[in-house]
Order: C-alpha cells, then structure tokens, then sequence
C-alpha cells in the first residue's frame, strides 16, 4: 500500500471507513459508497485531514451539508472528507460605542463546517443583521461560500457579508483572505475554480434590533413553506435562474428569468420517471419519493431541460452539483 495511504490510515483510526454508503449524508438520499470517508469535527480535524488526504494523491471530495450535491450511484472514488467543524464565535466590534451613535459593526466567526441555520440564529439572537434572510437554508456555511447561497425576499446574497476567511489553498498553505478574493457572483464564488478549501469565515454584521430581525427571517422562512415542498428529499433548486440577458433574448413570458416558471410551463410539474419526480408544489425541485436513483435523477434533469430548450429557446444550467460515478 502507499505510504501516505497508511499514514493516512494511522492518523485517523477507525474513523476513516472504507466503501462507506454516502446518500444518508446528502438531503436528496441518493449516492454510491465512497471508498475512504471521514468525519471531522472541529476545524483543526479538518485541515489535518484535507492535508493528510492531499498527501495520498487519491482524489479528494468535500462535502459539507450535502444540501446541494447529486451523488453518482457507483459512488465517489478516493476520499470523501465531510465537514462537521461546530465553532462559532464574536470577534470583535467595531464603531463607537458611545450611546446614540451609529450601529456598530460586529465581526462572527463561524467554522465552515457550522449549520447555516445554527449561524443565522445566533446572529440574529445576538442583534446581528446581514444573514437574517437566510434563516432556513440549509447546508454548511463552507457550501454557502463554495456556492454564494442566496435568498430573493428579501435579497440577500451569503457572500454579502463575508468579511475574510481562513482558507487551505491546493499547495497547502493556510491564508485569510478578504471578501473581494471570492468573486462573489450569483450562484458563484472563485472556489469553484480555485480548489480552495474554507475552514472558516468571518461575517461583518450590523447591530440592529432583534425583533425586526426576527421578522425577516420568519418572513423568509414562510415563503419557503409556502411555495417549496416540505418535508422530502432533494436538493433544492435544480436550475439556476436564467440572466436577464437570456430571458430578453429568448423573449421569455413575462421576461422571466425563473427556471422553476420555464419548468412548469413546459407541462413537467408531477412528472415521474423511477422515484424521481418534479416536484408538484415548485418545477424547480426535483425530490426523490424514497428510492430514487442518481440516474432516474440525471434523466429527469435532461428530460426538463430538453423540454425547456424546445419550448423556449433557453439553454438551463444546472445548480445541483453532480459528483462521484454515475
Ligand atoms: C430544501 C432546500 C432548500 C434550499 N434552498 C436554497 C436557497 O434558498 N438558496 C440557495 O442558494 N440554495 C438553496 N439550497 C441549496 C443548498 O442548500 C445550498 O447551495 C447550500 O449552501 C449548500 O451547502 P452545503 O454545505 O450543503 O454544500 P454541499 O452540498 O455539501 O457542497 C456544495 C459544494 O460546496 C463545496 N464545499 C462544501 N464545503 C466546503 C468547504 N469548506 N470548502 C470548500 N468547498 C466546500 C463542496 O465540495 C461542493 O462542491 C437548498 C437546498 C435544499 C435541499
């Protein structure tokens, strides 16, 4: 055996499983074994293992909530690291601190394997505004950085509020890094290109009062029960949204630049093919009804996507990520 697989092997014990099943770490439940997996659960697991990982020359996957993630159903080759790290903390303040003066601005830390949700929360029960709309997304804070997660009622954009982070670049080094490095863009940041690995991010956030903030998140939460299917499996928004160029181009009903409209206008809501199926409450959800599979999904995917092209003229990108074998 290699060895840096066995010092890979040493380092974490028994906690590196091998051919361990991945759909129960995802929210659409589907995907293969991956054949070494790992848990870590605070920041310095993490980077010790991404290092430790890199060092195998195995190919290395991240995951993080596993929110937005198609995993193939022959599984991911090499080594899954998923991302448990908990820690949250106040930085600093700052800004006047006489009374009457201008809200201050408060720095959060959060490591990047902390639940969005368990973030949004103690910012908003500490006074804290800037991640307030996003109460209900779910997922990492590493993927809604990875990903720049969004919310539109009200807009708010994950990546708005970033300060700096603490990243692992692909040589190895560990380096803070300022909001601007990320080239926050609607469902993008340079990660995607970058290799990067977060360990953690540090949020600017303005004092403000705590029931309004509370009125923005539960404002945010009821539109997401309102108009998103609860309660099942998937991935959330299949698509992206489509730029405001493409919907004048293609000359869209209404100009619109909604993926699930153009889905649904194409006669796919309640639409099946295994255990897959678009979702009846929002086109731009597919959910799995209990034993779908990865390529009843990619199927799917295809089918709305060829029916949205021939209706519209409009070429759909896809927002889940797909990874692993298929
Ligand atoms: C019910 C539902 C509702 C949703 N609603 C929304 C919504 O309102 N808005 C929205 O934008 N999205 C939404 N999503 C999609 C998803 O929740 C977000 O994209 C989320 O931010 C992904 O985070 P994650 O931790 O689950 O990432 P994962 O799915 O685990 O991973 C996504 C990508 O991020 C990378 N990644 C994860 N952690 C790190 C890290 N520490 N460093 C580098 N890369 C990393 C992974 O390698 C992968 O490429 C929804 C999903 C569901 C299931």
């Amino acid at each position: 055996m290699d060895k840096n697989l066995t010092k890979l092997k040493a380092a974490l014990g028994a906690r590196l499983r091998e051919n361990e099943p991945l759909a129960r770490y995802t929210t659409f439940k589907i995907g293969g074994p991956a054949d070494y997996f790992y848990e870590a659960q605070s920041k310095d697991e993490f980077a010790a293992a991404v290092s430790l990982a890199r060092e195998t020359g195995l190919p290395l996957s991240i995951i993080g909530g596993g929110t937005n993630l198609l995993i193939g159903d022959k599984g991911i080759r090499g080594i899954v690291i998923k991302n448990s790290s908990q820690n949250i903390s106040i930085r600093g303040i700052r800004g006047s601190m006489e009374p009457g003066s201008s809200k201050k601005t408060v720095f959060v830390e959060a490591d990047a394997g902390v639940p969005m949700n368990k973030l949004v929360r103690f910012t908003i029960e500490e006074g804290l505004s800037g991640l307030e709309m996003q109460l209900g997304l779910p997922g990492s804070v590493g993927g809604a950085v990875y990903m720049n997660s969004k919310w539109t009622k009200p807009v708010g954009y994950v990546g708005d509020c970033v300060y700096q982070a603490e990243i692992l670049t692909p040589s190895g080094e560990v380096k803070a890094v300022t909001q601007d490095y990320f080239h926050f863009a609607y469902d993008y940041s340079i990660l995607q290109k970058t290799g990067d690995i977060v360990l953690s991010v540090t949020f600017a956030l303005l004092q403000d009062s705590k029931e309004k903030l509370w009125e923005t998140a539960n404002t945010s939460i009821g539109y997401r029960r309102e108009t998103q299917p609860q309660g099942v499996f998937s991935a959330g928004c299949t698509f992206k949204n489509i730029s405001k160029a493409m919907a004048l181009t293609a000359s869209t009903p209404n100009l619109t630049t909604s993926a699930g409209f153009l889905v649904d206008n194409a006669g796919l809501k309640g639409k099946r093919l295994g255990d897959a199926e678009i979702s009846p409450v929002h086109a731009n959800f597919i959910v799995n009804r209990k034993n779908a599979t990865a390529a009843d999904v990619v199927e799917l995917i295809e089918l709305a996507r060829n029916a949205v092209k021939e209706k519209f003229g409009v070429d759909l990108e896809e927002e889940i990520i797909r990874i692993g074998e298929f």
